[in-house]
């Protein structure tokens, strides 16, 4: 039987796997040592699971355990590698180049290293979401010191040219950050073939639990060093201070795990019914697919659905579809997406647009509603519209 409402919104967050909180739930009352207590059993028991778990999470993207330290998530992550970077690497320059369609953990971190000096490149994106590395090569000067690019988009799911990416940074010596919060556990992210100086990631993406993430720190060649952020005990080889997050690491290590083992069979499964949800989708007047059809995530795809009017759609369908639209609610007003706006999109159609995001349990009954459901609210109210009937003569 098909339960309503279906999830669709497995960029913004997805349901922890039933195996990761098996994995976790020792590590709350049974095993809840502090893994820095280096005196007693307690304390060695939590350090074993936080050592298996940084395995785990290392094993997921071709990493060495010692360059995993743990986060609370990837918004700390993104904020560590750029704010740590700068500050360590100060004396060698003052600017970083990043691209419009980032994440705001790194918009926002750049914006606030801008008040201090910082200068930043923001550079644009092509129609498909991408960046020109033409583009990149033109920002790169003497005091670059860190080029920080998403491995995949959220709203989107746009696969940056990484390893291109990396290869200028390498050319001319400046740290390659990437924010892979969407990437990994998704699609297979290596930082050794993708020579990746730092990478964010997060647990709550890839079926773990919320408040765990982590960053990759690259320990040879170059040895990557970064300011701490969080001053304190000096855990986390100094990077991170503070108390691990026993429970949570193991869940992240438990859900790197799974995804490193089912990747490969999920990924397939959905990249069906994506590509099965969006063919039937398109057969509808005027709509279309935002960002690259080909360098893309296997699980989401975004459409804009032409000469409907935004909200209308979302409230059509969102209490049986659960969903993320190209409108972004701040305190004051609707705004519409800065990435799909960045795409060259008008304010118009960026409202219009709906970002569907597949998962682990995601049904094919599930799709073959949603794709009924969509249908009948565009046709609806393409019907009700004056801006449908008079399309062609404007
Ligand atoms: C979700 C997300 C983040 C934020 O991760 P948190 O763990 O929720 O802080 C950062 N970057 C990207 C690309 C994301 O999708």
């Amino acid at each position: 039987m098909l339960e309503l409402p279906i999830y669709l919104d497995h960029n913004a967050t997805t349901p922890c796997d039933p195996r990761v909180v098996e994995a976790m739930l020792p590590y709350f009352s049974e095993h809840f040592g502090n893994a820095a207590s280096r005196h007693h059993a307690f304390g060695w028991r939590a350090e074993a699971a936080v050592d298996y778990a940084r395995e785990q999470v290392a094993n997921l993207i071709g990493a060495e355990p010692k360059e995993i330290v743990f986060t609370s998530g990837a918004t700390e992550a993104d904020n560590l590698a750029i704010k740590g970077a700068c500050e360590m690497y100060a004396s060698k320059g003052n600017h970083i180049i990043t691209c419009a369609i980032e994440h705001k953990a790194v918009l926002d971190t750049c914006k606030h290293l801008e008040k201090l000096g910082i200068e930043v490149s923001y550079l644009p994106v092509l129609p498909n979401g991408s960046i020109d590395l033409k583009d990149l090569e033109a920002a790169i000067r003497p005091g670059t010191i860190l080029i920080s690019i998403m491995y995949a988009n959220n709203e989107i799911g746009t696969i940056m040219p990484v390893k291109a990416i990396s290869e200028l940074a390498r050319k001319h010596g400046i740290l390659f950050f990437t924010d892979a919060t969407q990437a990994v556990g998704k699609i297979p992210v290596d930082v050794n073939k993708d020579q990746i100086d730092l990478l964010a990631l997060t647990a709550h993406k890839m079926y773990g639990p919320k408040g765990v993430g982590a960053l990759y720190v690259r320990r040879r060649d170059p040895r990557v060093r970064l300011a701490c952020q969080m001053d304190g005990g000096g855990h986390e080889r100094g990077m991170r201070s503070g108390t691990l997050n026993v429970p949570g690491i193991v869940g992240l290590g438990k859900a790197a795990e799974l995804a490193q083992l089912e990747m490969l069979e999920e990924s397939n499964r959905l990249r069906k019914m994506r590509d099965l949800l969006e063919h039937e989708l398109l057969l509808l007047d005027q709509t279309f697919v935002n960002g690259d059809t080909e360098n893309r995530l296997p699980h989401m795809t975004n459409i804009s659905f032409q000469h409907v009017e935004g909200e209308a759609l979302l409230m059509g369908i969102n209490k049986e579809i659960a969903i993320s639209s190209g409108s972004a609610c701040t305190s004051a007003s609707i705004e519409p997406s800065y990435v799909l706006k960045a795409l060259g999109l008008s304010d118009e159609l960026a409202h219009s647009s709906l970002r569907f995001g597949l998962g682990r349990n995601t049904t094919e009954e599930e799709i073959a509603y949603t794709i009924e459901k969509v249908s009948g609210v565009v046709n609806n109210l393409r019907e009700m519209s004056p801006l449908w009937e008079n399309r062609n003569s404007r």
